[in-house]
C-alpha cells in the first residue's frame, strides 16, 4: 500500500481494524459533494462533478454560473473541458465523470461528445434532468448509475433554495 493511501486509511478510520476498499463510487462521490459545497459557499447552486480515469482524479469543478455570468458554466461542462486539457484529448472514453445531480440535457449532450465511459450521479432531477428524455441522450457505449449519495446530494440543493427563498 502507498504512503498516500495508507495515511487515508489512516483518517477514515484511525483504529486501522476497518478493512475498506479506497476506490469506491461512494469515494469519488463524495469528493463531487465536496465540490457541491464549495459551490453552496460560493453562492452557487450546489453541483460538483469529478473527472476520473485510472482511478486517479483528473479534474474537479463546480457550478460557476453566477460567478462566471455564464449559463453554460455548469459543474459537468467545467470538469469536461478540464479533463481534456489534462488529457490532450477531446475523448473521454476511459473516464467516469461522478456529479451530485442528474446532468441536464446540455451536459448530457457534451457527455456524449466527449463519449465517457461512465456516468454516475446522485440526486435526481425529474425536472430539468436528461433522463424524461431517455438514457439515449448519452453515447451508447456510455454506462450510467445513479442513486450513490443520493440522499446528502439532494440534501444541500434542498438547503441552499431554502435559504435562497428566505433571503429575498
Ligand atoms: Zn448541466
Amino acid at each position: 500500500m502507498s504512503k498516500k493511501l495508507y495515511l487515508w486509511y489512516r483518517n477514515y478510520d484511525p483504529s486501522g481494524l476497518l478493512m475498506i476498499e479506497v476506490y469506491t463510487d461512494d469515494y469519488f462521490m463524495k469528493k463531487a459533494f465536496e465540490e457541491a459545497q464549495l459551490a453552496y459557499d460560493e453562492g452557487e447552486v450546489p453541483v460538483g462533478a469529478i473527472v476520473v480515469c485510472d482511478n486517479r482524479i483528473i479534474a474537479k469543478a463546480h457550478n460557476q454560473v453566477e460567478r462566471l455570468n455564464d449559463t453554460t458554466a455548469h459543474a459537468e461542462i467545467l470538469s469536461i473541458t478540464a479533463a481534456s486539457n489534462y488529457l490532450g484529448s477531446k475523448y473521454l472514453e476511459e473516464c467516469t465523470i461522478f456529479v451530485t445531480l442528474e446532468p441536464c440535457v446540455m451536459c448530457a449532450g457534451a457527455l456524449k461528445w466527449a463519449r465517457v465511459a461512465r456516468v454516475v450521479y446522485a440526486a435526481s432531477d425529474d425536472k430539468g434532468g436528461f433522463m424524461r428524455y431517455g438514457k439515449e441522450v448519452l453515447h451508447p457505449d456510455t454506462k450510467l448509475e445513479f442513486g450513490v449519495m443520493h440522499d446528502e446530494c439532494a440534501q444541500i440543493l434542498k438547503d441552499f433554495f431554502k435559504e435562497r427563498r428566505r433571503s429575498l
